[in-house]
């Protein structure tokens, strides 16, 4: 195809989906990744570099390192049209095909640096701490759990949670043996409490929790649910496509409802699943197979299509251990841990972007 004769393809969202789908597409057509910041980021490898900051030098890397062709804009995206998408830096992207996948909303800085940094601090928060306080019982609160549990056995760690059981999005036997794991490592897991986050401070060390339990801790680390990444689009084009819970709606070939050129993929997609990395790099796939085969014939009757993935989940438990659910079973122990927790999957998600492991 003719540089001119290029399709003009805008990702908004460069983390698993977004940065996946450029890859699949940068040589086919003239594509813009948009996202506020330079870097990804392996999702999963956030709580290890709370306890290891250098990991993040191998779990982030520059946009700019894998990109070959794709251009790259700074910043987020505040609205869509019918035909263009607006930054926050007021600036307007006109496109012939748009993948909305803004996952998780980012609240970190713009620079690699910066992330390292603000990683740094907390592992100085870590050390300097007797007593850690983790506030919820999702993945991010277990494997933050885990690994500090791990790497500094000599702190007191307490895991609070307002739910019945810990990772809730998984089946009950994967919550009752991490649960297990934890109280192994001498982690206290307080299970239906709550502490309204209105009423602490970074500095706060005395914490009530609503049933009126007090929890004296040095530190503490807030690991609650973010909410889906998909909030900018009430003020795009696309409001009406948005469900009850801020998933966009798609149909089986993964175009937002009531669209021909646009696509949604990853976390903020309506499919029902386990919301997984692993599930969004296969939407990018299928997005990026789709935008090709209608950039060659607009007509196209044999697009690609997407059925929702197996609930399988795996949940580290600091450097070797890890609880896995599979369809033939869930496991707690070395085997899970082997898959996952040692390198999180760092090298092969380098080596899927074509850098060295
Ligand atoms: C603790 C934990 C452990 C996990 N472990 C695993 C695992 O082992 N295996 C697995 O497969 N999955 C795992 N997951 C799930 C996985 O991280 C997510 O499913 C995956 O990151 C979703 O990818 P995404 O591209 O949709 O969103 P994200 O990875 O959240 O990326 C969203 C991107 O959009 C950008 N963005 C947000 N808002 C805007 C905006 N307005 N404009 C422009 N850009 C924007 C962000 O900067 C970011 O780059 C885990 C999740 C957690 C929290």
């Amino acid at each position: 195809m003719e540089a001119e004769q290029k399709k003009r393809v805008v990702v908004v969202g460069g983390g698993i989906a977004g940065a996946n789908t450029v890859r699949a597409l940068e040589n086919y057509a003239d594509v813009t990744l948009i996202d506020p910041k330079e870097y990804f980021e392996i999702p999963w490898a956030k709580l290890r570099c709370t306890v290891e900051p250098k990991f993040g030098e191998r779990s982030m890397f520059l946009h700019s390192e894998y990109l070959k062709k794709a251009t790259l804009i700074m910043s987020a995206v505040t609205g869509a049209t019918q035909d263009a998408v607006i930054t926050a830096s007021g600036k307007q992207v006109k496109y012939d095909y748009l993948v909305l996948a803004t996952g998780t909303p980012y609240a970190g800085p713009p620079s690699k640096a910066q992330r390292i940094k603000h990683y740094q601090a907390d592992n100085q928060k870590i050390k300097n701490a007797k007593t850690v306080l983790i506030i919820g019982g999702g993945p991010t609160g277990v494997e933050l759990a885990g690994e500090i549990a791990v790497d500094f056995p000599e702190k007191k760690v307490i895991l609070l949670h307002s739910g019945s059981r810990l990772l809730e999005f998984v089946g009950e036997k994967a919550s009752r043996k991490t649960l297990a794991w934890l109280n192994a490592k001498n982690v206290k897991v307080h299970l239906n409490e709550r502490i309204d986050l209105k009423s602490i401070s970074e500095t706060t060390i005395s914490f009530t929790t609503t049933s009126g339990k007090t929890i004296i801790a040095d530190c503490h680390f807030v690991c609650i649910g973010k909410k889906s990444g998909s909030s900018w689009i009430k003020d795009s084009v696309f409001e009406y496509a948005m469900d009850e819970r801020g998933q966009l709606k798609v149909d089986s070939n993964l175009r937002v409802e009531g669209t021909t050129n646009v696509f949604a993929a990853g976390d903020i997609i309506n499919v029902k699943e386990l919301k997984q990395g692993m599930c969004a790099q296969k939407h990018a796939q299928v997005v990026a197979d789709n935008i090709k085969k209608l950039s060659k014939d607009p007509n196209h009757t044999k697009l690609s299509t997407y059925k929702a993935s197996p609930d399988i989940a795996m949940v580290s438990l600091g450097r070797n251990i890890a609880v896995g659910q599979f369809p033939f079973g869930t496991f707690c122990g070395r085997l899970p841990g082997m898959l996952k927790s040692k390198d999180l999957f760092v090298g092969p998600t380098r080596k899927g972007f074509g850098l060295k492991s």
